[in-house]
């Protein structure tokens, strides 16, 4: 809604009312737009850049897949357990779920 600035001087509480409750309200001088009243806001005050400068750091590996799961990712079902875990090794198949050992 818009109101003319002297309606609103004398209801600005009810006017604070409805902009509480989402109403949009915009306060007319001399038939023109001239002040939104809005709810007031915490934290509005002017931006500080650069306030979390070193605090906050974003590793440059963070997307990467540590070495180990790397590894495990060949690993084939084990016949005896049957995990995902039977890797090559050494020339045999080990299972490192079970100790399963195709070379045994
Ligand atoms: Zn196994």
């Amino acid at each position: 809604m818009q109101i003319d600035l002297s309606e609103a001087e004398v209801m600005l509480a009810q006017l604070g009312e409805l902009v509480l409750k989402g109403e949009e309200v915009v306060i007319a001088k001399a038939g023109k737009p001239y002040l939104d009243l809005v709810p007031h806001q915490e934290h509005t005050g002017p931006r500080l850049p650069g306030r979390f400068k070193g605090r906050i750091q974003m590793a440059e590996d963070f997307d990467e897949m540590p070495e180990e799961s790397g590894a495990l990712s060949n690993a084939t079902q084990c016949g005896a357990c049957g995990a995902m875990a039977m890797v090559r090794m050494d020339g045999c198949n080990l299972c490192l779920e079970c100790g399963d050992s195709k070379c045994g």
